[in-house]
C-alpha cells in the first residue's frame, strides 16, 4: 500500500479549478517530484495534502486511512510535514526557536532536540550565527533555510516540500537536496514541488507534470527529462539553462 494516494482530487477556489482530478502516489522511501509552470496547481495539491486546501471531492489517502477533510492539526500528527512556499519564519523568535517549532507534535526531551536543531545547524551554516538573535535580518534564503530545518525537525513520514531550490545559491541547493536524499533513505517520503525540474529530477526517482490542475505526464526521472519535447513543452529546460547561466554570472 502507498504511504500516500490522490485518488481524483479536485480543488477548487471559488469559480477557479485549480485541480482537475488528480490522482498520484507516493511510497515510503521515495522522492517523488511535483513539476509544473507557475499556477500550474503545486501549492495547491501540497495545501490539499496538510489539510490547508478542501477538496471539493477525491481522497487523500495516508497508509490507506482517508485524510482528506482532517483538520490540518491532526494530519501534522500523522506524521506530515509541509514547508511552504516563501518564507515563514516568525520574526519575534530566535532562528533556534523558529526551527524548534517544527519538533511540537514529537514526545522527545528537550535536550535530544536541541541537540537535533544543533545538527540543523551543521547542515545550514550559513543560519547558525543567527541561532539565537532576536530581532534578526536574514536573506531570502536563510529564511528558507530555517523553514527547511523546521520541517525536519518533525522527523516526518512524509515531507511535503514546495519550491525549496527557490531563492537558493546552487551550492546551497545542493546540501538542500542532500538532506532530502538522507531523510528518503532514512525512509521517509518526499513530495517535492519545484519549478526547477531539473534540481528536483536530480534527485526523484519518478515525477509528475502539472499543466492547469491536469496530469499531463508521469514516469522515472530519467524519462520525464529525456524525453525532449515533454522538457519544451512543460519542464522549461531552456528557462532553467538561462536562470543557471545568470547566476553563474552574478
Ligand atoms: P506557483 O508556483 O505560482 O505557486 P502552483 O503550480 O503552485 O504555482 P497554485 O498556487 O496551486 O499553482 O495555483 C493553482 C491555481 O489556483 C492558479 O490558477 C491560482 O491562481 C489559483 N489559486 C491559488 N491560490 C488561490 C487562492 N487562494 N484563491 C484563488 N485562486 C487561487
Amino acid at each position: 500500500m502507498p504511504l500516500l494516494e490522490l485518488e481524483n482530487l479536485i480543488v477548487s477556489y471559488g469559480k477557479t479549478e485549480a485541480l482537475k482530478g488528480i490522482s498520484l502516489h507516493v511510497e515510503a522511501g521515495e522522492i517523488v517530484a511535483l513539476l509544473g509552470a507557475n499556477g500550474a496547481g503545486k501549492s495547491t495539491t501540497l495545501r490539499a495534502i496538510s489539510g490547508l486546501a478542501k477538496p471539493r471531492s477525491g481522497e487523500i489517502r495516508l497508509d490507506g486511512r482517508k485524510i482528506s477533510g482532517a483538520a490540518p492539526e491532526a494530519i501534522v500528527r500523522l506524521g506530515v510535514a509541509h514547508v511552504p512556499e516563501g518564507r515563514r519564519v516568525f520574526p519575534g523568535l530566535s532562528v533556534r526557536e523558529n526551527i524548534l517549532i517544527g519538533a511540537a507534535n514529537r514526545r522527545v526531551a528537550r535536550r535530544a532536540l536541541d541537540a537535533e536543531a544543533c545538527r540543523m545547524f551543521d547542515t545550514f551554516p550559513e543560519i547558525r550565527p543567527f541561532a539565537e538573535a532576536r530581532g534578526w535580518t536574514l536573506s531570502g534564503g536563510q529564511q528558507q533555510m530555517v523553514a527547511i530545518a523546521r520541517g525536519l525537525m518533525a522527523r516526518p513520514r512524509l515531507l511535503l516540500l514546495d519550491e525549496p531550490s527557490l531563492g537558493l545559491a546552487p551550492l546551497i541547493v545542493r546540501q538542500v537536496l542532500s538532506v532530502v536524499v538522507e531523510i528518503a533513505n532514512r525512509g521517509a517520503a518526499v513530495l517535492l514541488v519545484e519549478q526547477n525540474a531539473r534540481v528536483a529530477l536530480s534527485v526523484a526517482q519518478r515525477g509528475y507534470v502539472l499543466q492547469t490542475g491536469e496530469l499531463v505526464a508521469e514516469g522515472a526521472s530519467k524519462d520525464l527529462w529525456s524525453n525532449d519535447g515533454l522538457r519544451d513543452a512543460y519542464l522549461g529546460g531552456q528557462v532553467d539553462a538561462m536562470a543557471d547561466t545568470m547566476r553563474a554570472q552574478s
